[in-house]
């Protein structure tokens, strides 16, 4: 059963935001300027004692510079833990808002930089922690299971927050404990979750703008015309997709497929920009991006992120020259978001 009660105002307003994040993105640098910037980045980073964490998504640049620089490339639960270890002061977040928040509920007592402000996700903005507050407040017997891609508000209101490596086992573990759960904000994580587990799951009706845009008919085709390929899926995209594929994982389970899978070439169902770490850990291997076109598409997303690509060596600069764009979260939800993320993390360290 999915929730009824997001405002169809609220699926209008995530599309208006993607379109403007999408029409803000700038060109990358030529080549010589590529250069400067990259130095110029390497040192501001230096001189504000920060380090650079970048998600797979963001652009190759931005993740070139974070190797570079002693930072990481990583999902968005190894972003925050990275930023924890790491002796920085400041953490700089290649990524959106939710990960610079993360960032900032496990390191409080450090600067946590957002390159790009108005970076946000669509699973983010699609479960607004007020009306689903009050949903669950409507289902008091379940426990309430959020995503990583949610606000701090919404990771407060949790009793666990998830990544996708972990979610399939979890709710098992708490379905076999005769646990009813709330999965929030993810409809096909949830779907998929709940399909594999057999647990009593009431899934929140919100969607990845990228993932729900691969068609399972056209990638079939694709298959068909590649039959020797491998088919990587992000479990965000819908179960026509999720059903065509070898493995199906989190980003960093699907690099480690990528290096490990005896195969030569791999379509891939999730944001393009993982692509990059792809190429460099598997040199040897062809990647090509699962379509996002076909009968019926819009082709809206192009497996591109928006919000993700807001990020760039540009903004970047800018945004260490000023110090801006400072993570702040209420200590109150900070304090009850660190809960279920540290029972996340917790429950990750018991199964490795
Ligand atoms: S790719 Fe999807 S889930 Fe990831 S940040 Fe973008 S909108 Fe959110």
């Amino acid at each position: 059963m999915l929730n009824p009660n997001l405002a169809e105002s609220d699926q209008a307003s995530i599309a208006q935001k993607a379109k403007q994040a999408r029409a803000s993105a700038q060109a990358p640098p030529a080549p010589a300027a590529r250069q400067a910037l990259l130095q110029q980045a390497a040192e501001l980073l230096s001189r504000e004692d920060a380090v650079l964490v970048a998600h797979y998504y963001v652009d190759s640049d931005l993740q070139e510079l974070a190797e570079d620089t002693g930072g990481c490339v990583a999902d968005s639960l190894e972003m925050a833990r990275f930023g924890f270890t790491h002796s920085a002061s400041t953490v700089v977040v290649a990524g959106v808002r939710f990960m610079g928040e993360t960032a900032k509920i496990l390191s409080p007592e450090k600067r946590v930089l957002l390159i790009e402000p108005q970076a946000e996700c669509s699973l983010d903005l699609g479960c607004p922690a007020d009306t689903f507050s009050t949903f669950c407040d409507q289902h008091p017997d379940r426990t309430v299971i959020v995503y990583a891609n949610t606000s701090a508000e919404v990771k407060a209101r949790a009793d666990w927050v998830v990544t996708s490596s972990i979610a399939r086992d979890l709710v098992a573990d708490l379905s076999a404990k005769g646990e009813k759960m709330i999965w929030a904000p993810d409809r096909y994580l949830g779907d998929y979750v709940k399909r594999q587990t057999g647990a009593d799951l009431l899934l929140w009706d919100g969607s990845c703008i990228v993932h729900e845009e691969f068609k399972g008919e056209v990638l079939s085709n694709l298959k068909k015309q590649h039959p020797r390929a491998k088919v990587l899926v992000h479990p965000e995209s819908p179960a026509s997709v999720i059903e065509l594929a070898d493995v199906v994982g989190s980003t960093t389970q699907l690099i480690v497929a990528a290096q490990q899978l005896d195969s030569s070439f791999f379509i891939v169902a999730t944001e393009e920009g993982i692509l990059h770490k792809m190429r460099q850990t598997a040199p040897d291997k062809t990647f090509l991006a699962a379509p996002t076109a076909g009968e019926g598409a819009t082709c809206v997303s192009c497996a591109r992120c928006p919000w993700m690509k807001m990020n760039d060596l540009q903004r970047l600069i800018a945004t260490l020259q000023a110090g801006s764009s400072q993570v702040s979260i209420d200590e109150e939800i900070r304090i009850r978001a660190e809960v279920p993320i540290h029972r996340m993390v917790e429950y990750g360290r018991q199964r490795a």
